[in-house]
């Protein structure tokens, strides 16, 4: 008996120390793809700046942005990377010397945005973007150059942990394309792992977007849904890695649920299939909530559906309700979700700081 006992001890030590060099071996992969896809990020950004022509003032500006969000992404994510492990030994101290805001205020100030929304933004204002087709073949072209690829399987991506699959383009006004419409593009959360991803979502929901959008973000599809008047189109594009563009989607039933009115091309396939991903993950939410942002009529439109007396709320009504029905409560987890990670930041007229570039 004491032979078999001693055995099946044995036995557990084993299978618990096999158990622990393989989640060893699964945390050093995901680890390596952090590193891998931000230093890539990095370096292309870098390229994407200085190929622009763009000023000394604008380049600081985006690339400390950019910086800050990766260093603090890398903090949040399990394992933890820290900023100098992002960065190529050779130019590390270069960077801390012309960027040092980021590797400063990583850890006491939040992003607003994942590096592909910044990046995004860069080339939506810096390109002539009116045109959706020419943006979209330029990201692709990106894309490409920012996923490490192993052609061994197929041409399948490594490390791509930054690079957004989907973006979005929402317009108001003149469907044709003819004068007077706004326009907006915007990101799916680009950053893996359950945790960063949900920190991120939570920053812009309480901090960044538009708190109609947050609303309905935080509705889940629950009546009352957003409604949006119908001179409101958008159209999402999905990244193929084998493919030679970005090819058109359609939304998820979440966007569809949650937006109504909002004339989506092409339109949702499956209304009734709710996606595994988490709301507030798509790129309608970051494009819809600059096309709000930018127009201040489109706004005064904005209503709920109705309730079951009948009743429609306006923007000023959804934004009291957002603060008094959810704002706590997701405050409490965000506060949770970077407790998690050994993050207590400080506040600033309540909210918490957020990164301004020097
Ligand atoms: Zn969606």
């Amino acid at each position: 008996m004491a032979n078999r006992s001693s055995q099946n001890e044995d036995q557990n030590f084993i299978t618990r120390e096999e158990t622990k060099s393989k989640k060893a071996e699964i945390d050093a992969k995901i680890k390596e793809n952090v590193v891998t896809s931000g230093t890539i990020f990095i370096i292309k950004f870098a390229d994407i700046l200085n190929a622009n022509n763009s000023s000394p003032e604008v380049i600081s500006h985006y690339m400390q942005r950019v910086l800050h969000s990766i260093f603090f992404i890398g903090y949040v994510s399990k394992p933890r990377v820290y900023p100098e492990e992002f960065i190529p030994e050779k130019i590390l101290e270069s960077f801390k010397e012309k960027f040092p805001g980021p590797f400063k205020d990583y850890l006491s100030h939040v992003p607003h945005q994942t590096p592909y929304s910044i990046l995004l933004e860069f080339m939506s204002e810096n390109k002539n973007c009116n045109e959706p087709k020419i943006l979209m073949q330029e990201l692709w072209e990106i894309n490409k150059s920012l996923w490490k690829t192993d052609t061994n399987i197929g041409y399948q991506p490594v490390a791509n942990d930054f690079t957004a699959t989907v973006i979005a383009y929402s317009c108001y006004g003149d469907i044709n394309g003819n004068n007077n419409v706004n326009s907006a593009y915007g990101s799916s959360i680009s950053c893996k792992g359950r945790v960063p991803r949900r920190i991120m979502i939570h920053i812009s929901v309480l901090q960044v977007w538009d708190l109609a959008i947050s609303y309905a973000v935080c509705q889940e599809g629950d009546s009352p849904a957003l409604v949006f008047p119908n001179q409101v189109c958008c159209k999402a594009y999905n990244f193929h890695c084998n493919s030679n563009c970005f090819l058109e989607v359609p939304p998820c039933a979440k966007c569809m649920k949650s937006f109504r009115g909002v004339k989506f091309n092409p339109p949702c396939e499956n209304p009734d299939d709710d996606p595994t991903w988490p709301y507030g993950n798509c790129a309608e939410n970051e494009s819809l909530n600059k096309l709000l942002k930018g127009c201040q009529d489109l706004r005064s439109r904005i209503l709920t559906e109705k309730n079951i007396q009948g009743k429609q709320m306006d923007i000023i009504e959804i934004e009291t309700m957002f603060k008094k029905e959810k704002e706590e409560k997701l405050k409490k987890n965000l506060k949770n979700l970077l407790g998690s990670q050994n993050i207590t930041l400080r506040k600033d007229n309540r909210k918490l700081q957020s990164f301004q570039p020097m």
